[in-house]
């Protein structure tokens, strides 16, 4: 069955001395086995944290070039995250798409010099405010799929992770109801049987993501179709991040 996690992204938030003794505290605490965790720290502090971390621990980046190698100025390529052992990479987050105009097109390229290079994707989506009011929230995340994520094979697929994650509620304090998030899931779930087939949807972690902190986790990782978060700022603490790891059923 698909895997349960809670990762954090830590978006341009620690330096290095907060990143690696976050690591190290994490590392040393009580943690339930069945529950994967990931943190996905700056660029920067990829190495740092990799070499902090045990192998429980995964360390994901949050973005990744499209291009192999080359005049891509401040650009990181899948080969030297794969040079220092990064095997994860968070695509499409809505931060990358409105604030550095990642369109579809941008995101499929990532998807597909991700997986080539045997990089593990989290892929986001998710809608704005102003669609989840017009009804567009669910014609908005099938696009999204479709456009970027579904010319994977069904093999491909196995190295996705989708994440669901209204912009509305990101680093908003508004979270989605475990109720709203359950049927997202559900129709995401829904739209991998049609693409693909009911086991590659039964295999696919979907997490949830937007204000999610240790006061609403648990209702939320108890709706059938959320495995778990993509969780910013209460990921930030090393205190919350266990809290979390700790609030599946
Ligand atoms: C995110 O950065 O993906 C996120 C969900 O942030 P926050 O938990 O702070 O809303």
């Amino acid at each position: 069955m698909r895997k349960k996690i809670v990762a954090g992204n830590w978006k341009m938030n620690q330096n290095k001395a907060e990143a690696v003794s976050f690591i190290e505290a994490l590392v040393k605490e009580d943690k339930p086995q069945d529950v994967q965790m990931m943190i996905a720290p700056s660029y920067v502090m990829l190495d740092a944290c990799k070499q902090a971390a045990t192998d429980e621990l995964v360390i994901a980046s949050q973005n990744i070039s499209q291009h192999d190698k080359g005049a891509y100025t401040g650009e990181v390529s899948a080969d030297m995250l794969k040079s220092i052992g990064v095997k994860t990479a968070i695509i499409g987050h809505s931060e990358r798409r409105s604030i550095f105009g990642e369109t579809h097109e941008i995101l499929a390229e990532k998807v597909k010099q991700a997986i080539n290079n045997s990089i593990q994707v989290v892929f986001c989506v998710g809608e704005s405010l102003e669609e989840r009011e017009a009804e567009k929230a669910e014609s908005t995340v099938k696009s999204q799929l479709e456009d970027s994520l579904f010319f994977l094979s069904e093999i491909e697929m196995k190295n996705v992770i989708i994440a669901y994650e209204p912009v509305w509620a990101i680093g908003t304090g508004k979270t989605a109801s475990p109720e709203q998030a359950q049927e997202m899931h559900a129709f995401i779930r829904s739209l991998i049987v049609d693409k693909y087939n009911q086991h590659v949807a039964d295999a696919t972690s979907i997490l949830y993501g937007g204000s999610v902190k240790p006061s609403n986790a648990k209702e939320l990782f108890a709706q059938p179709d959320v495995d778990g978060g993509l969780v910013g700022g209460a990921s930030l603490k090393v205190d919350s991040f266990v809290e979390l790891l700790h609030s599946f059923k």
